[in-house]
């Protein structure tokens, strides 16, 4: 909804400087070439130097285009009408006349851009009323061409402010009306560009309402629509009027104090955030030179994180320049060490598909991958959060987050459950020396109600290469209890297929980059076939990672492959979009029942198969 009161977002003192200077240059030039077909000293006089005003305000917004202030730009919308309604009034006749009043839909253009619906009103209706008493002045123009005219101006008007409002819009966040995380973004890259420039600090604050999943979750989501909407208003009236106040997202919210530092900052927070009706926690950095909006964001974001551990209620200031001491995946690292705590890190499932006799994909097993969606970088890769974890002692508990959360969801899920389906869970080798391993396992298992037959831990190659004996002795007591064990990525490291005699495993998951080639190159194609073959004769199913074509699917089924996993067959989903899959897969067939002349069992290896069934 427009709000007749709001400046439109898109009129930033960027822009509107720009507008202002390439309007005055474009409407003296049209008077320059008015004049030349002019006679009378008169009009000629008056036209060049409207001109040569138009000039020099021109080039003074264009010099000065990011100190016009407000009232600045009053002034110079005012002044255009005035010298438009001038120069129609001397022209020499009619159609230079004419031609010079519709400098006022310039005008027009202008203020609908710059100014809150209610104020473009007062000017159009003042350009409108000067242009005309200026024409009808002359005696030489038809009100009907008058009229024309006036219209002209009110449809490029009209026309120009619709636009305005669908670009603000997407700026805006609905519920309070602030700017919303885009708008945010360009506030921050120019504010940023701005202080670099004229060396002014800028300080930006980020704040997290306390408690603020209690409202929602007492009251309902339109209780927790009214806090927001109530917070934003009560601080955008606290907050000083040259301070930005943004909203970030559900109960984030940002604030930008140009011209200020942490300390103002903090002074000015300080009663928002300790206010007991609604407390909050807040960050506050000290923009550096030459830092993009996303690490600036960034610092303030670590710096709620802080004020949270803390104990709420409170600013925290982050470290300023250079003294910043936390390298970036140790950032990363308190970061989701934080997200754990809130269970923010979530588990999508990818599909492991096996091929019938009539050849069409049969669903058998879900592989859980972890997700986490960071508040100011967006979605992380895991790679990069997995290795973060690893580094800073936290892999232990992302790994048995993502365990208990991929049993509770799975058992919870009746399609899940009735499909039979196997999932694969990955281990870090980290979790595996962790003394107590197997038992938590257990624990999760006995908690959750998922069958342990239908759990499978992914370990990586480099875990059995390492060839650490607590890691496979974990992994002989996860076997123990009936959990499967695949080795994953293989054919990534330095791959040995007689290391894999040590591991109790049941699938060998081939890396993407050692299958990829399999249906174009011979040699990869038979060194895959051995892979398969040797599997095999070991009592491995053997699953194909990162399928990504058809032609691949095809050649590695001729290989031998058992499973089949990859961007062909289905992408990692949350377990909701997987329901109908699911539940289309018929129940009470186990994976390796399905596997195709696999005359193993997945799951069991040679030596625990019945001599009978060899
Ligand atoms: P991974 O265990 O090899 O998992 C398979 C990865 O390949 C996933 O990436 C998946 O999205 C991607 N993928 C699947 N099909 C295709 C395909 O056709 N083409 C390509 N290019 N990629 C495909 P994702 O989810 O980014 O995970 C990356 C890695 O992070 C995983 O590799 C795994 O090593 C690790 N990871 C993920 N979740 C966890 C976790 O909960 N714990 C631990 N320790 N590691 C995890
Ligand atoms: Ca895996
Ligand atoms: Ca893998």
């Amino acid at each position: 909804m427009t709000d007749w009161r709001r400046v439109p977002e898109v009129a930033t003192p960027h822009l509107v400087g720009v507008t202002l200077s390439v309007a005055y240059a474009l409407a003296s030039l049209s008077c320059l070439l008015v004049l030349a077909g002019q006679h009378a000293s008169t009009s000629r006089g008056v036209l060049a130097a409207v001109a040569g005003t138009g000039v020099v305000a021109g080039a003074g917004v264009a010099l000065l285009r990011h100190r016009v202030g407000r009232p600045a730009v009053h002034a110079l919308v005012a002044l255009s009408i005035g010298l438009a309604a001038l120069v129609s009034v001397v022209a020499d006749d009619a159609s230079g006349a004419l031609l010079l009043a519709s400098l006022h839909t310039v005008v027009a253009v202008a203020a609908t851009i710059f100014f809150p619906l209610a104020t473009a009103a007062g000017y159009l209706s003042a350009s409108m009323a000067l242009s005309t008493t200026a024409l009808l002045l002359r005696g030489d123009v038809t009100v009907a061409e008058t009229v024309a005219a006036d219209l002209l101006l009110v449809a490029v008007a009209v026309m120009v402010r619709l636009v305005v409002d669908r670009a603000s819009s997407a700026s805006v966040d609905a519920l309070t009306g602030l700017p919303n995380r885009r708008g945010l973004d360009d506030l921050l890259d120019r504010e940023l560009r701005a202080a670099d420039r004229s060396g002014e600090a800028l300080a930006v604050a980020m704040l997290d309402l306390d408690g603020f999943k209690r409202v929602n979750a007492t009251g309902g989501n339109d209780a927790g629509d009214a806090a927001l909407r109530e917070v934003a208003a009560s601080w955008r009236a606290a907050l000083p009027a040259r301070s930005a106040l943004t909203r970030f997202g559900g109960d984030q919210f940002a604030v930008l104090l140009p011209g200020g530092d942490e300390e103002e900052l903090v002074r000015v927070l300080q009663p928002l955030v300790t206010d007991t009706r609604r407390p909050a926690s807040a960050g506050v950095v000290r923009a550096r030179l030459d830092e993009t909006p996303a690490e600036l964001l960034r610092r303030a974001d670590a710096a709620v994180h802080r004020a949270k551990r803390a104990g709420r209620g409170r600013c925290v200031v982050g470290a300023d320049g250079g003294g910043e001491t936390l390298s970036g995946s140790a950032l990363l690292a308190s970061a989701l060490s934080l997200a754990l705590d809130r269970g923010q890190v979530k588990v999508h499932y990818q599909p492991l598909y096996a091929y019938d006799a009539s050849g069409t994909p049969v669903l058998c097993g879900l592989e859980a991958l972890a997700r986490w969606v960071h508040a100011v970088q967006g979605p992380i890769s895991p790679a990069e959060f997995v290795a973060a974890a690893e580094e800073h002692g936290l892999v232990h508990r992302l790994g048995s987050a993502v365990l208990e959360r991929t049993c509770r969801e799975l058992a919870s899920s009746p399609a899940a459950v009735a499909s039979g389906v196997v999932v694969g869970v990955n281990v870090s080798g980290l979790e595996l020396v962790r003394p107590g391993y197997a038992e938590g396992v257990a624990q999760v298992l006995r908690r959750t109600g998922w069958p342990a037959g239908r759990l499978v831990l992914e370990v990586t190659e480099s875990v059995v290469e390492a060839d650490a004996e607590v890691a496979v002795a974990a992994l002989h007591a996860v076997r123990a209890q009936g959990v499967g064990v695949a080795v994953d990525d293989f054919g990534t490291g330095y791959s040995c297929l007689s290391r894999l005699d040590d591991v109790p495993a049941n699938y060998l998951k081939l890396d993407r980059s050692f299958t990829a080639t399999a249906h174009t190159s011979p040699r990869r194609a038979l060194l895959v076939a051995a892979v398969v073959q040797l599997s095999r004769a070991m009592g491995l199913g053997v699953v194909a990672e990162g399928v990504e074509t058809a032609e691949q699917a095809e050649a590695l089924r001729a290989l031998g492959c058992d499973l089949f996993q990859g961007y062909h067959l289905a992408r990692p989903e949350p377990l909701a979009a997987l329901a109908a899959r699911l539940e289309s897969t018929p129940a009470a067939t186990t994976p390796g029942s399905r596997t195709p002349g696999a005359a193993h069992v997945p799951g069991q290896r040679r030596d625990d198969v019945p001599a009978s069934s060899r």
